[in-house]
């Protein structure tokens, strides 16, 4: 079972599209094939300046969404790679319920690629250690995998072996932040619902090292935050220093109509 599960993330990805599954003709950085990528809401500017999801035009002039404007935040910065449409929502839906845990690979280098985009001139962010939001234990045996821990550690692999600065180079390490608690689905949740709902729904386990660091969370998708949220609480509790956030997508720039984290 673990074998097929690590040999299904080594094979496939590369030879077809991992959206459209047409054959791949020519090497690419991406498994991804033309038509499709044109296909994504890549995110670049216009971004919101805490979370880095991509504003609304209304939102434009304030630089900031209605979600960071109405919720407190203690992560640091945000960044996020594309809107989470059509496209981004089917890679997604693969990785996490279609057992194409081979999926991590790429979006991890999309997403080491999004931050080194960052650095240019060397003054872009920098980690000491690359961590995740933790699937819950019911779900962990479900899947089989926990599909951000493989995001987090393909994109630590992906930003070692990066062009960036060495102090972009983050080792991801596992079991910094677990679940304390199990939380209810977010779908049919108000914001503050949400918020309420994952309060304290995480916990540390090693404080000592994290105490002055900083530390990059990543997730798949971002929406109202509030997961996201709670574990750059948990981290800041026990002393980090500094906690930004990483997702491959984020929801769009509105007011209550946020789709939220599917487990
Ligand atoms: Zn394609
Ligand atoms: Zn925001």
């Amino acid at each position: 079972m673990m074998i097929d599960k690590l040999l299904g993330m080594i094979f496939p990805g590369e030879l077809h599209c991992l959206c459209c599954g047409s054959i791949l003709g020519s090497r690419r950085r991406y498994p991804i094939c033309d038509d499709c990528i044109g296909k994504f809401g890549w995110v670049t500017e216009n971004t919101c300046r805490i979370c880095g999801k991509p504003l609304a035009k209304v939102n434009e002039k304030r630089g900031i969404c209605y979600d960071c404007s109405e919720s407190e935040r203690t992560f640091d910065k945000g960044y996020t790679c594309a809107l989470y449409g059509l496209y981004e929502r089917a890679l997604i839906m693969d990785l996490k319920y279609r057992d194409k845990s081979y999926i991590a690979r790429a979006l991890g280098l999309i997403m080491a690629d999004r931050v080194l985009a960052e650095d240019e001139g060397g003054a872009g962010p920098a980690w000491d250690f690359v961590t995740w939001v933790p699937v819950s234990k019911k779900r962990l045996d479900q899947r089989g995998y926990d599909q951000a821990e493989l995001l987090a550690r393909f994109f630590a692999e992906a930003l070692s072996e990066g062009r960036g600065r060495s102090g972009l180079d983050a080792p991801a390490l596992k079991g910094l932040l677990e679940r304390a608690k199990d939380t209810a689905p977010m779908k049919d949740l108000g914001i503050a619902e949400r918020r309420e709902n994952v309060k304290n729904a995480f916990k540390m386990k090693r404080n000592a090292v994290v105490k002055e660091k900083s530390v990059l969370v990543i997730d798949d998708v971002f929406t109202t935050g509030a997961t996201l949220e709670a574990c750059a609480r948990a981290l800041k509790e026990a002393g980090a220093a500094g906690v930004d956030v990483l997702t491959f997508a984020s929801g769009g720039d509105h007011r209550g109509r946020s789709e939220d984290r599917e487990e």
